[in-house]
């Protein structure tokens, strides 16, 4: 029989209907897990145990009085500490946030607190979300459940560790360049980012707006839909965020391919994409012919240039919205008196990270008069080229499926000194940002004892196609119901 804190959200949610279950029981379920494995794997940058035992009890309330608001009233989640929680400690990682409370709920965390979910506490992650592993938390790595000695991805490895470790039932992450993918893909869960506009980035700390998104990691499709069910849709408070319809995504969720276009882009199995993910990702590919899809090579031609692209644009971004932080409206101030500009120049040498800092100067410069038309002009017309291709290849295929990272997790240690293979572990991940449309990473098997990931890309607004693909190759499959062993 398998443990409460191991089972999906839509199990546990049938189970609160049929009453075999409270939400304080699966909630300290999940709390004891936390207590054995957490030393372990050090996912949470802060935990909120009574937050949850609170929350749990309102739910149980709710339901006992046949009440309940859907299917995640009353389930356990956790959530990336970039996303402001009224009350509860947002650090983005960063010590220059160590002390920050935020005063208002960024509107993602709002819709998931409206549904009923439980909130279990703040995730770690890569300063600011810039990095691939965790390796650049202020605090600490964290580590994979698969293989504590490896990392489980970033930036939102912590959340991803979360779900694949039962520290949490499901989460919320932010993906820029890969974020939520990737840790997916390394931790043998779904991850999803959502087309650019589709979630409100009201409340998340910016990092690349143009880029950011926030979405759900968990351990099965239809879970993801639940959460996207949840946190899609307009909201005033963001002006990029888009009037789309409401959806229910989990209608998408149908084992269901046939006559499925899919188009696999060559420039994603090349140099460097380990030989075994790329034949676990080919297997995957003819399992969904098997079922009626129909799959032909493409190509991507731009693809080529979008890492160096992504590495203007990114840090420009990141070198605005980071200015924010001086030491004077919130988070760490320096002690020493320095006057007016070196107040700001201590604080932000003392409190930001060596990764955060080579990016701030690395954007600055990229932007500065002189040198803007050479990188940033150029880096943004690489990224039209690339949204051009992927608009042209979604002219013929409804679907378009790649590895999600080039190779399994790596340990923890080995790529910190080798700033390029680093980014390359986000290659395949970061077209994605950079064209708007979404992205899923789903476990499609295992290599060396660790999860690998297939990406499956759709349209802007393709969701559902994603979920259809997603949902048929997942019940094909005994990924779903491994579980990390602690
Ligand atoms: N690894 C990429 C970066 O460092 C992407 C990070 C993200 O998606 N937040 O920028």
């Amino acid at each position: 029989m398998p443990q409460l804190y191991e089972l999906t959200a839509c199990e546990l949610s049938q189970k609160l209907d049929r009453r075999e279950v409270s939400s304080l029981e699966i909630t300290e379920a999940v709390l004891v897990r936390i207590a054995q494995v957490e030393p372990k794997v050090g996912a949470f940058l802060t935990l909120t145990p009574d937050v949850a035992r609170n929350q749990a009890i309102e739910a149980d309330k709710r339901i006992a009085a046949g009440k309940r608001i859907g299917p995640l009233d009353g389930i356990p989640i956790s959530i990336k500490d970039n996303m402001c929680t009224k009350g509860i400690r947002t650090t983005c990682a960063s010590k220059i946030l160590d002390n920050f409370i935020p005063p208002y709920d960024g509107t993602a965390v709002i819709r998931m607190r409206d549904a009923g979910t439980v909130t279990l506490g703040k995730t770690n992650m890569d300063e600011f979300a810039m990095g691939s592993s965790t390796e650049n938390s202020a605090y600490g790595p964290s580590k994979n459940p698969w293989d504590v000695n490896r990392v489980p991805g970033g930036s939102s490895g912590g959340s991803a560790s979360t779900v694949a470790a039962g520290e949490a039932i499901a989460a919320l992450g932010s993906d820029t360049g890969g974020s939520i993918r990737q840790p997916a893909a390394f931790c043998g869960i779904v991850g999803l980012k959502p087309t650019y506009g589709l979630v409100s980035r009201y409340g998340l700390v910016a990092y690349a707006s143009s880029l950011d998104q926030i979405g759900p990691l968990t351990h099965t499709v239809e879970d993801s839909a639940l959460l996207l069910n949840v946190i899609a849709g307009h909201d005033p408070m963001d002006s990029t965020s888009l009037k789309v319809e409401k959806k229910d995504y989990t209608q998408a969720c149908r084992d269901e391919v046939k006559g499925l276009r899919i188009g696999v882009p060559k420039e994603f199995f090349g140099e460097g994409v380990d030989k075994n993910v790329s034949s676990l990702v080919h297997k995957a590919i003819n399992q969904l012919c098997d079922k009626g899809a129909i799959a032909e090579e493409c190509s991507l031609p731009s693809i080529d240039y979008c890492l160096a692209a992504y590495y203007i644009i990114a840090p420009a971004e990141a070198s605005s919205n980071l200015a924010r932080f001086d030491g004077v409206k919130y988070g760490h101030r320096t002690k020493e008196l320095a006057g007016h500009i070196g107040l700001m120049e201590k604080t932000r040498d003392e409190g930001f990270g060596a990764e955060v800092k080579q990016r701030i100067m690395i954007g600055t410069y990229a932007l500065s008069a002189g040198y803007y038309d050479a990188y940033y002009k150029r880096a943004q017309q690489v990224r039209t080229l690339i949204r051009r291709d992927f608009d042209t290849a979604f002219e013929k295929y409804d679907v378009l499926i790649t590895p999600t990272s080039p190779t399994v997790a790596f340990k923890v240690g080995e790529k910190t000194d080798d700033p390029l293979a680093m980014k390359l572990s986000d290659i395949c991940t970061l077209p994605v940002n950079m064209a708007g449309i979404p992205g899923m990473s789903l476990p499609c098997g295992f290599h060396d004892g660790m999860p690998v990931g297939l990406q499956i890309l759709a349209k802007p607004f393709g969701e559902e196609t994603i979920f259809r693909a997603a949902y048929a190759y997942e019940q094909s499959n005994p990924w779903r119901y491994a579980r990390a062993v602690l």
